[in-house]
């Protein structure tokens, strides 16, 4: 397999990040609703992820949002337009 282009790494590097970043939101969206009560607060966090998930989550190639709870690696292939995600970029 050939290596990653810079822009498959960068985007391999930014999934990766948002995923981490997505159960940071969650863990804060648990917290405002079990510690504070706060179902405003809960549901904005939420919302706050979804967004984010929609722009920032999806395949280079056909556009397709992706499922950020599935791993990523840099083989892994999109479920719609079946190309390599991170590759060819
Ligand atoms: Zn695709």
């Amino acid at each position: 397999m050939q290596a990653l282009s810079e822009k498959g790494t960068a985007l391999l590097a930014k999934f990766k990040k948002f995923q981490k970043l997505s159960l940071v939101l969650y863990a804060l969206a648990a917290m405002a609703f079990v510690f504070a009560g706060n179902i405003l607060l809960t549901i904005i966090i939420v919302a706050l992820d979804i967004f984010l998930e929609i722009k920032l989550y999806r395949c280079p190639h056909c556009g397709k949002g992706l499922d950020c709870r599935r791993r990523v690696n840099e083989d892994t292939v999109c479920p719609k337009c079946e190309k390599y995600i991170f590759r060819g970029l």
